[in-house]
């Protein structure tokens, strides 16, 4: 078996190696190994258009991961490119404290109309993390001055990925990410992940739900009068491994949250803005969470901005005097910023156009069929979909559900082969991600699923040649 160094070397060539040196000088990258990072040939992109990313020496990449889940409509759209142009010669940035802006203004008023019915108020920031932060924060201090101060801890499930700021963080589940900063963090109430292919109580997805929400009511049944809220990613948990759940789901939670009068708290981070064939996942299951966070898709991956949207209720429980000191103490230097509140609004604004989520639905059903080519790779122990998401679970022994080590870096060998073939892909750990963006075509979307199940085939063959 080969050894665990990763080190692949595409063409040589002079412009991306220098951009590479120069890189590893002064730069210290997100999830990485930086040791490891020293002798791997890291692709520079210097262009994109559509589906596809360009290197410094021209190599071409379809983007099989959105740019990190977050790319809708291709790079360099020309509506979103647009949008910003013409902002951009108007006013790139005023602060949001004191002052406000039409694109802020306008795009507001278009989350309100596409969420959930009752979600009737925005509060910006600049990414997934903060926007979970903006929702804890005011979940608690809503308990705080409306009568129920007692009402501190949030319920979050296993393997939950919310962002990294402490207070996501502090929700976090997944041990690799999280373990080491347990000290700085303060408690949660950890209920079951709905991860069906490792359940120990439940053969199937819909008894494993079943088994979750016991577990959760069995909390609440006991510790409502504590709890401020319980926080999801809804239909399917990201960065845990991509684990679905069950139709119901949601909707049963929110069940549980309105006996108990426990607010809800939607991360839709990563599944908003038409992942999922809705607009949001919470749409599926006819839902509206008291808090929803947003980000990611809502620039259609161009710039960093976040929203929290939440209900009049909320807000009210807010208003007061300025001596009654109700008001919500947070914001950000680029709080509202006009420039990225602008490129969400073409890109939302190319979302609501009639067709938009039924071109993307066809685009689901398409990638649902290509990706049952990796049921005939034998180390494929589950396939997890839910909209243009796949989480494609790799493991030693299919029969047992032995993982590989650690240390091999299996999905990582993946990376690499797809690379060498014009695919860019990033796994989570041995659980390969597919989250091609929406604006595919269908010949991109069949080379895309192809070409990663060739090079997991090959990175499995690696490990034995
Ligand atoms: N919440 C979810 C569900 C996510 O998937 C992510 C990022 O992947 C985040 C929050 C954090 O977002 P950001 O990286 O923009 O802070």
């Amino acid at each position: 078996m080969k050894g665990t160094t990763l080190k692949r070397s595409s063409k040589p060539s002079g412009k991306s190696e220098a951009w590479r040196a120069r890189d590893r000088k002064v730069l210290w990258h997100p999830f990485t190994q930086q040791q490891l990072w020293m002798d791997e040939d890291f692709p520079v992109i210097v262009s994109g258009k559509g589906a596809t990313l360009v290197d410094a020496d021209g190599n071409k990449y379809l983007d099989g991961v959105s740019s990190l889940w977050c790319n809708l409509h291709g790079h360099a759209n020309r509506e979103i490119n647009a949008a910003m142009k013409k902002q951009l010669d108007r006013v790139a940035h005023a602060t949001f404290l004191g002052l406000t802006n039409p694109p802020a203004i306008e795009l507001g008023e278009l989350l309100v109309k596409i969420a959930p019915p009752g979600l009737t108020r925005v509060f910006y920031s600049d990414n997934g993390s903060t926007a979970v932060e903006v929702a804890l924060k005011m979940a608690f201090q809503y308990w705080q001055q409306n009568g129920r101060p007692e009402r501190t801890k949030f319920i979050t499930l296993d393997a939950a990925y919310h962002g990294d700021t402490l207070g996501a963080v502090s929700l976090g589940g997944i041990e690799v990410f999280h373990g080491v900063y347990k000290p700085l963090l303060f408690q949660t109430i950890r209920g079951p992940a709905t991860y069906a292919y490792r359940c120990e109580k439940a053969k199937t997805l819909a008894d494993c739900g079943k088994h979750c929400l016991e577990d959760i009511e069995a909390v609440l049944k006991t510790r409502a009068r504590e709890i401020a809220g319980i926080v999801i990613e809804p239909l399917i948990q990201g960065a845990g491994g991509m684990i679905t759940q069950p139709p119901g789901f949601v909707k049963s939670l929110r069940g549980l949250c309105d006996k108990y009068d426990v607010f809800l708290i939607a991360d839709e981070v990563m599944t908003g803005f038409g992942r999922t064939g809705r607009m949001f996942a919470c749409e599926l299951e006819e839902v509206t969470p008291d808090f929803m966070a947003v980000s990611k898709g809502l620039t259609g991956g161009y710039l960093p901005l976040a929203a929290t949207l939440t209900t009049e209720r909320v807000y009210e429980g807010f208003l007061g005097e300025f001596k009654d000191r109700r008001t919500f103490y947070h914001g950000h230097t680029y709080t509202g910023n006009p420039l990225a509140c602008a490129a969400a609004l073409a890109a939302v604004g190319m979302l609501v156009r009639p067709g938009s989520i039924e071109k993307i639905r066809k685009k689901i059903h398409l990638f649902g069929n290509l990706l049952q080519e990796f049921y005939a790779i034998d180390q494929v122990g589950d396939i997890r979909t839910c909209g243009l998401i796949a989480g494609i679970e790799l493991v030693k022994d299919p029969t047992t559900k032995e993982q590989y080590p650690f240390e091999l870096r299996l999905g990582h060998r993946v990376t690499l082969e797809a690379r060498q073939r014009g695919v860019i892909v990033r796994p989570l750990g041995d659980t390969l991600v597919l989250m091609p963006p929406p604006a595919i075509t269908d010949p991109e979307l069949t080379r895309l699923v192809e070409v990663v199940a060739e090079s997991t085939r090959a990175a499995l063959a690696s490990l034995t040649s």
